[in-house]
Parts: C-alpha cells; structure tokens; sequence
C-alpha cells in the first residue's frame, strides 16, 4: 500500500494528464469544483466574444445579408457535421437544431414510419428521463402503436416481432449507467425492428459509433458534455440507409427541397437536413458552433479513458474519506456500465448538495434521495474529484 495521500496522488495524476490543458479553453471561475456538466457544460472562453460578433456585426452590421454571408442558413448542416466525429458519424447524417424533446417525436415517428406496419409496439426505457417517455407515448398515440416500458436491462426479452421501435438511453441520467449500445442495437435489429438512441449523457464523455454500429436514429443535446449553452440546440442523426425513406413528422419549410421556391406542396430535401423544420435559433446555434472548438484535435477516446480514471479515483476518495454508511453508490463499479458520472444516494442529499454548492463543489441533486456528480474530463481535474470528496465528507460529517 502507498502511503501517499489521495492529494498527493491526485496532483501526480493531473501533473500526468494529457487533456489537463484544455481547461484553459474554459472560463471557470476561480475556487469552484464545476460537477454538474451533465447538466450544464461549462462556458468555453471563445464564446462571449464570438457571440458578440454575431450580434453586433453579422446581425447590427450584415443584417438579413448575414442568412447567406455569414452561413447562418447552413449552420444546422455545417454543426451537425462538427458534432458527428464526436458520435462516430460521418459527414451528412446528423442536423443540428431544436430540442432534444423535439428530436426525440421526430426519430420516434419517423422510424416508426419506417418499420413493418404490421408490427405496433414501441419500446421505451422505463428509467428514462421523462421527457423521452412522454414524447414516445404521444408519438405511439398518433400512429396507432402502443407504448412498452421496458427496463434497458430486460429490453432483450421485450423485444419480439410485434416490436417496431426501441427507444433507448445510452447513458441513464440518474444512476449513471451505461448501456450496450453495440450489444442492444444488434438485438433491436435482430428482432426486425429499428433503434432510436438517445445520446445526452454519452456525447462528449464517450465513444458512441453511431455508424459503426448500425444505429437508426439519434439524438442528443449539446449543453450538457457539449457545452454549449444554457438551451443550446440539439441534434438528430440520420442513418445514411434511411436517410431516402425519412419521413419527418415535422416538414417545415427549412427541409424543403427548395425552401425559397414557397410552393404550397412541401417535397422533402435529401439528407439528414430533412430534419430541419423552422428558422433555426442563430444565436444559440453559433454559440455552440464557437464551444465545438475545444474539441479540435480532440480524442474520444482519451476522453473516456480520462473520463473513467476520474470516476473510479471520485469514489476512492468517497471510499476513503466518507464515513461509511453515509452515501451508496448507485453508479455501476463496472467500467462497461459506467457514464461520466457518479451519482450517490444519500439522506438529506437535498441538503447535502445546498452544502457542497457553500463550500464551491457544484453537483446537483435528483429526488428523492441522490447526489449526481458529472465528469467532465476537458474541465475536470483529479484535484476537483478530491476536493469534492473531501467537502462531501465535511458536509455529511456536519450533519452528524
Ligand atoms: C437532458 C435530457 C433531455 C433534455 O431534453 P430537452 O428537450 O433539451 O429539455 C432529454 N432526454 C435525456 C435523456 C436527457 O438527459
């Protein structure tokens, strides 16, 4: 056994970490512990300043001229294109723009669309957040399907030739868990129906493989790992088999084949870009298109394996520092299990988590009873996990 403390060996880890300086791209401030990027990614230095070109010369300045000049009309497309490497798509599958609970109706439909009509079940992941839930539900309503919860853990032996959907999470937003996207998106197809992924927790923490893997469709938001601002747009990826047979629930002008023609019979553009419905949000989309940039030259996979070295040393240091009996985590030991996040049960985690955020240790808190701490590993450093740990364990030693 070393005899060094956990501080000593986190400032050794730091002093060893490749993407320690990418923290510099951030704009965090002073004296914080930032754990709630799964939440909100933080702010990326290049942005304020981007963000006031936009408003003040492309829009003061260039005004209407800026659609065209200034690429706000391709912004979906061209946004879509600097997130897919960070998913495992290539060029055209992905299109950024609304919400993620939008993108969530226009996957589900549009694969339901493309199943076997004869088959008339849904599958949702029952622990989903509920959002995803809700959606799928109207969605299942609206094309005459009915609606299985189905734990992720027992969606194998769900599905079957009624199946003509499965909307899956890769990573929980409670727990932390991670699922076998390779694994159940082959099952999914084996069964002869068509997978839908949800990416929030997993885009920008780790590899997905959205080609590699088959997956139908996809989406994501981008202000958690992806930084990019509070409601910044979400993305839809498109596989390319499917991209001819897209059938948008939600055909809006911005995917029309020829958008400025202003015909009253709409004809789908091709590609992914069919997702597109109305004037996309600028102000937003540009901030995130200026927040991609920390990610140049960026490997997913030192991400993860960074991503996966904070959370095992985070509950090392709970282990070792928290009096025992006092938190239980719910967060899978297993890497191939495990998000970019610990999430801990605990009394009085309400109160628990208004006492970290006192003393600079920024989580967040999920009723009824669990801390949720995010990694976010272009941010986050092993000192942070330690430090983390060590208020946690004054906090809940204060509460006797
Ligand atoms: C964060 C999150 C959402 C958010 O949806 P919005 O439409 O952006 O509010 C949806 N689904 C999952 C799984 C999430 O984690």
């Amino acid at each position: 056994m070393s005899e060094r403390t956990l501080a000593d060996r986190a400032a050794a880890l730091d002093a060893a970490d490749e993407l320690a300086k990418r923290r510099e791209l951030f704009a965090l401030p002073e004296g914080v512990v930032y754990l709630d990027g799964n939440s909100l990614g933080a702010l990326p230095a290049s942005v304020p300043g981007r963000l006031a070109d936009v408003v003040s010369r492309e829009w003061g300045e260039l005004l209407i001229r800026s659609w065209e000049e200034s690429g706000w009309w391709t912004a979906p497309q061209r946004i879509g294109d600097r997130i897919a490497p960070l998913v495992g798509a290539a060029p055209g599958r992905i299109v950024a723009g609304d919400s993620t609970s939008v993108n969530v109706f226009k996957a589900v439909v549009a694969a339901v669309r493309l199943a076997d009509p004869a088959r008339d079940e849904i599958l949702v992941d029952e622990t989903t957040f509920p959002t995803d839930g809700y959606l799928a539900e109207s969605a299942a309503r609206m094309t005459g399907k009915r609606l299985v919860p189905v734990a992720p853990v027992r969606l194998a032996e769900a599905l079957g030739p009624r199946t003509a959907v499965a909307l899956v999470n890769h990573v929980d937003y409670r727990t932390g868990r991670l699922h076998d996207l390779p694994g159940l998106t082959a099952e999914i197809h084996q069964a002869g129906a068509l997978a839908v992924w949800d990416l929030c927790h997993s885009a920008g923490a780790l590899p997905v493989g959205l080609d590699a893997h088959g997956v139908d469709f996809a989406v994501g938001c981008t202000y958690k790992y992806l930084n990019g601002g509070p409601g910044s747009p979400a993305y839809l990826y498109v596989a390319e088999r499917h991209q001819a047979g897209f059938d948008s629930p939600l055909p809006g002008w911005n995917s029309h084949a020829d958008p400025f023609g202003m015909t009253p019979g709409y004809v789908a553009a091709e590609g992914a870009l069919r997702g597109r419905v109305g004037t996309p949000d600028i102000l937003s989309m540009l901030a995130l298109e200026a927040a991609l940039d920390v990610w140049d030259g960026v490997s997913v996979d030192a991400v993860r394996e960074k991503s996966l070295a904070l959370t095992d040393f985070f509950l090392e240091c709970v282990e070792q520092y928290v009096p025992a009996g006092r938190v239980t985590s719910v967060t899978p030991a297993a890497h191939a299990e495990r998000g970019s996040q610990v999430a801990l049960r605990c009394e009085d985690a309400g109160e628990v988590m208004r006492g970290l955020t006192a003393h600079g240790v920024i989580g967040d808190f999920r009723r009824p009873d669990v801390l949720r701490f995010g990694f976010t590993p272009l941010y986050v450093s092993f000192g942070d996990a330690e430090r983390a740990a060590r208020v946690l364990s004054e906090v809940v030693g204060q509460r006797g």
